[in-house]
């Protein structure tokens, strides 16, 4: 089987400053991967504007005026990555055969797309890019990043290790996603699900050529927590176990004054007393935090609200 139709997405918001590079390196890569004919001649590269501030959307345009690889699709706001991600590749769907997604910042290695379109002509449907280190980014990013994995897997969400938004996926891997229909999108737990033969390449993660980080540190802990609410309901059972702790903790207490008491030893000092009331308090928060994090997704799911909202279509 050869020259399947492949299109790179490539979600951008304000990403002026590493647009050019990022444009120059992919056309390249298409080019000589259309040569060799891996891929269609009708190949392109789908730049989604996620509502950018900048300047990215007028340099798309100029883009995609110049070039017939090059697209350009505008969205009407920004919608963050996931879903940015999503308009695309259910846009792309329509007409390509294989898709693969990209950061703008060309921190995944764009040389491992060939690899990654080889595996799919050997019958993968899923492609994972997976990092092989991850040397190049801040120490701060490399251990949030680690922790996250880790406390991830043991919520008990099954992900890809040290694997991104960097996937190939075949058109009716891409279809089975869309058939997913949540808000909260957290793509790297769900893409597991859809099932297929998957498979994976690896490569060095590099340092942002341009530009800084759209994720900054409070983004992480939301995709943290839109990651872990949908995809698992233990840190509820989680709540029962610390309550039976201090149901235990309570009880052992009660024990001591009782036998306190018989000894002739008065109970004194409000201290104790204090701290066990603010401790059970803040206990109790957390407790209903927890609860609320899901009532709150059930709400912003129950809405049925479109994910994105497509502005302009430029082919
Ligand atoms: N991005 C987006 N919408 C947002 C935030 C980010 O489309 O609201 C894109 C961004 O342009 C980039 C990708 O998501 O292509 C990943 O972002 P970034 O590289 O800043 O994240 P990091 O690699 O630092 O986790
Ligand atoms: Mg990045």
């Amino acid at each position: 089987m050869d020259n399947s139709v492949l299109a790179i997405v490539v979600p951008c918001y304000n990403e002026q400053e590493v647009l050019p590079l990022t444009n120059k390196r992919l056309r390249a890569l298409l080019d000589s991967m259309m040569q060799d004919r891996l891929v269609s001649s009708d190949s392109y590269i789908m730049y989604v504007n996620d509502g950018s501030r900048d300047d990215t959307w007028s340099m798309i345009a100029g883009y995609s005026e110049q070039d017939t690889h090059v697209r350009g699709l505008k969205l009407a706001g920004n919608v963050g990555h996931q879903n940015a991600l999503m308009a695309g590749l259910e846009t792309a769907r329509q007409d390509a055969d294989i898709t693969v997604s990209i950061d703008a910042d060309l921190q995944d290695d764009i040389n491992v797309i060939p690899e990654m379109v080889k595996k799919f002509d050997e019958g993968n449907d899923i492609v994972y890019g997976v990092r092989r280190k991850r040397e190049t980014d801040t120490f701060f990013k490399r251990t949030t990043a680690q922790m996250f994995y880790k406390f991830m897997t043991s919520m008990g969400v099954k992900s890809v290790y040290n694997h991104a938004d960097f996937r190939l996926m075949s058109r009716r891997a891409v279809d089975a996603l869309c058939q997913y229909e949540e808000r909260n999108l957290f793509l790297r737990g769900l893409v597991p699900l859809i099932g297929y033969k998957t498979d994976s390449v690896y490569y060095d993660r590099s340092a942002r050529e341009a530009g800084e980080s759209k994720y900054p540190l409070s983004k992480m802990l939301s995709f943290a927590i839109d990651g872990i609410t949908s995809f698992s309901v233990k840190p509820l059972r989680l709540i029962f176990y610390l309550g039976a702790v201090f149901m235990l903790i309570s009880l052992a207490i009660l024990i001591y004054v009782i036998v306190a008491l018989c000894q002739g030893r008065g109970v004194q000092g409000w201290a104790s007393l204090m701290l066990s009331i603010w401790f059970v308090g803040g206990c109790v928060l957390i407790c209903l935090s927890v609860i609320a994090a899901y009532i709150g997704r059930i709400f912003t799911e129950s809405k049925h609200r479109p994910r994105y909202n497509i502005e302009k279509y430029l082919k």
